[in-house]
Order: structure tokens, then sequence, then C-alpha cells
């Protein structure tokens, strides 16, 4: 029986796997200029901390969770975001007690039962980063900006940024008793989603998809002429620094995401292709004051983003797929008999200890074989032993670029490969 590879996940192998561990990598690195170091939290967490956190209302928690019942009869959710977990682990551990604001990133995989399409899977991994325990809207800009250098340092040429404010919870309140009060007429004819949200959080129903109910939404009120004096401040505050940083972006009325914990500044970044590819947005994120409260913490106001790697990883590849990471090596060892293949052996095993990316085969192929497999493991050199060059401790080194052989001696391998390699990135990078 062949197992099937279940709806919505996916395997990534070769070059995709090693460019979403590279974004990874990159981001932490980017991320670790700004202060902030790394959390891991675990896969999944009691059911109530989703609920209470991430909220009712939102799709997330509404349709979309992975629950089951645990053997100890615990309900059990495997995370459909990290920014819940996160906060439950600064309570647990008591992190607050620490110089504020705390800083984290993290990178792990999340889940959420939506319907599979490009760039949506059931499982995929987010990278993100929180910023606990400061209400200033430096923070905030501080993170837009993360995020919009970062994904351009990854490749991107441009980056479509959105943004909103949905103000503090007085002009929240005041708007959603104008919200209620418009889309009253309308609810009948408006999706079952639209009714639910009408009743936990009318404020999603600025978020829906349906081109029916859109149109209802575009003659809403809008929340620029709910918001108080401070928030209306506040908002300006953030766009004066994007505007300082000569950051574009565009305001979008109808942006207030998915997760009902913002409050103030939310955001998003988006990417479409030349080929008119579009996967939703990379990323997004917001400031909010009230989460670690929720889960049993201070009040402490923060704010955080997350980008979905597979859809950067997915653009990034359509964009430049020559630059497109492939897995190679530096060294294919190619031997003759089985004598050499020993020695080839524990030649591999040095260079290695030197730094070198090497491998071979130890099957009985033909050098000839050898060598396809050394092309198409993309290797940049081989290095022959025989008989003769065991005996001389002398190899032939085939560069397979330019297809030139030399002669080098043990004692200068290291030094030979190190000058020749350095040369090949040179060239590449020109
Ligand atoms: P959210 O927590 O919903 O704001 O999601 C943050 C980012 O995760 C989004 O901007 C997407 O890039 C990514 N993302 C969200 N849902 C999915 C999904 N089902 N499959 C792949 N990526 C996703």
């Amino acid at each position: 029986m062949a197992y099937q590879l279940q709806r919505g996940t996916y395997d990534a192998w070769g070059s995709d796997a090693m460019n979403l561990k590279k974004l990874e990598e990159t981001l932490s690195a980017i991320a670790s200029t700004f202060g902030y170091v790394p959390i891991k939290i675990p896969t999944y967490e009691q059911t109530e901390l989703f609920t209470r956190s991430v909220g009712e209302s939102s799709d997330i928690v509404s349709k979309e969770m992975f629950s089951f019942m645990d053997k100890g009869g615990r309900n059990i959710t495997l995370r459909p975001e990290m920014t819940a977990g996160v906060m439950r682990a600064i309570v647990t551990n008591k992190l607050y007690v620490n110089d504020l604001p705390l800083k984290y990133f993290y990178c792990g995989n999340v889940f959420r039962y939506e319907r599979p399409q490009a760039g949506r899977y059931r499982e995929f991994s987010q990278f993100g980063i929180e910023c606990v325990g400061v209400n200033s809207y430096y923070s905030d800009a501080e993170t837009i900006v993360f995020g919009y250098n970062a994904l351009l340092m990854l490749g991107f040429p441009k980056i479509i940024l959105k943004i909103n404010t949905i103000g503090d919870q007085q002009s929240r309140d005041n708007y959603k008793v104008a919200l209620k009060e418009y889309f009253k007429p309308y609810l009948e004819s408006m999706c079952d989603d639209c009714k639910r949200r009408y009743e936990t959080n009318v404020l999603r129903i600025l978020d829906c998809k349906s081109p029916e109910d859109q149109k209802i939404v575009a003659n809403a009120p809008k929340i620029q002429d709910y918001l108080t004096d401070e928030a209306k401040e506040y908002f300006q505050k953030v766009l004066d620094i994007l505007n300082e940083f000569q950051i574009e972006y565009e305001i979008d009325d109808n942006l207030v995401r998915g997760l009902d914990y913002y409050s103030e500044v939310v955001f998003e970044y988006h990417f479409i292709s030349e080929n008119g590819v579009n996967l939703g947005a990379l990323g997004g994120g917001g400031h909010y004051d009230n989460l670690l409260k929720e889960v049993g913490g201070p009040s402490l106001s923060s704010v955080g983003l997350a980008f979905g790697l597979e859809r950067v990883n997915a653009l990034l590849k359509e964009l430049d797929p020559c630059c497109y990471e492939k897995p190679s090596l530096d060294v294919f060892m190619v031997h003759m008999d089985e004598k050499s293949k020993e020695h080839a052996f524990y030649l591999a095993s040095d260079l290695r200890s030197a730094g070198f990316i090497v491998d071979m085969t130890f099957e009985n192929k033909k050098m000839g074989a050898q060598f396809n497999i050394a092309t198409r493991k993309n290797a940049s050199f081989a290095i022959i032993v025989g008989e003769q060059e065991i005996a001389n401790h002398t190899y032939g080194v085939k560069n397979l670029k330019t297809q030139v052989q030399e002669n080098v001696s043990y004692e200068d391998l290291v030094d030979y490969l190190d000058n020749h390699l350095e040369e090949e990135d040179h060239h590449h990078e020109e």
C-alpha cells in the first residue's frame, strides 16, 4: 500500500529545503541585529490558550484548528500561530521580570485546517518577531521597518506595504457601534461567516473575501472617522517614521487582520510577481495591548509580525530561478579500485575536517560514471585517487567547470582548493 501525502501538506527536499532553511538563517541574522534573541516553544498547547487569545471570532479558532483530546483527556491544539505560545511562555517562565522590552524571534511550523490552494497549506512555517513590554510608536515603526527591509534583503525588488490603524479601545468601541448599525439592514443577504462575525467581532466583516459582501463593505463607515485624537496621533507618528525612511505604504481602511488581539497599528507585506503571481500576504503583524494579560501575565503593550516562509520561498524562486541556491559539493572523490576507495574514504574525511563539502560513492563504478555523479551533484572539483596517486601522495584535481586537471600534492591540497574555490565564488558573484 502506498501512503498518501496528507492534504495541505508538502515534502521539500534539495534546493527548496535548502532555501527554506536559508530563509530562516538570514531572517534570524537580521533579527539579531535589532537585538532579538531566539525563543523555542512547543508545537501544541492547551486549546483554550488559542480560543482566549487568537479569539473566538477569528477564522483560525472558529474553523481551522487541529484539535484533539490526548490520552490524558486534555484538550490539545496544534499551534495555529506562534504569538499566543510566546505569551504563554513569557507568563509560565515569568520572563517579564527581565528588562523590558523582551525581544524574541521564532521559526516553526504552524497548523491551520484551511482549504489548500497556491500558497496555502495546512502545515506551514512562520518566522516571526515579538517585542513585548513597550508602548511606543518607535517600536511599532521599528517592527514594520524590520519586516520591510528584511524582505528587500532577501531579494524582493519592491514590497507593497499595507497599513491601517484599528485604533485604541475607545476608537474601536465607537467604530463597532457604527459598523453594526451600518451592516444590520444588509445582514440577511450576507455570508454565514459575516453573520457570525456580526455577533462576535463586527470588525472582521471588513476582511470578508466574498465579492458580494465586499460591495457592501465598500460603503461602510471608515475607522478614520472614529479614531480618538490619541489614536490618530499615534498612527501619524508611525507613518512619519516610515516617511523618514522613505518607505512607501498604502493605507488600507479594510485591513483588520485575522486575529482578535490587535489594536492600533496593523500591517501586511505583499508582492505581486511580473507574471501576476500573488500568493496573498507574505507576512503581517501589528500592535497588541491585552494579549499578555489575557493569558495570565501583566498588562504589557507589544508589537510583532510573522512571515509565511513557503510563500516567501515560492516568490523568490519565481523571481530568480538561476540564483536560487542548489545543493552542491566542493569535491567529489573519484576512485579506481578497492584500495583507492579506502584511501579516498580517509582523504574525504581529512578534507571535511578542513571545512570542505565532500562526497563520494562507495559502489565500484567506472571513473566515467563517477564523473557523471560528480557533475549531477554540482561538484566544483573531482579528486582522482588511484594506485599511482597513493604512491606519489599526489592527486589529480580536476576543475569540473573548466575541465582543467592539475596534480596537487597532499600537503598542498587544502590551499589549492581554498584558492580555487575562492576564485570560483568570485566569478560567480561577478
Ligand atoms: P497570519 O498569522 O495569518 O497573519 O499569517 C502570517 C503569514 O503566514 C501570512 O502572511 C502568510 O505568509 C502565512 N500564511 C498564513 N496562512 C498560511 C497558509 N495556510 N499556508 C501558507 N502560509 C500561510
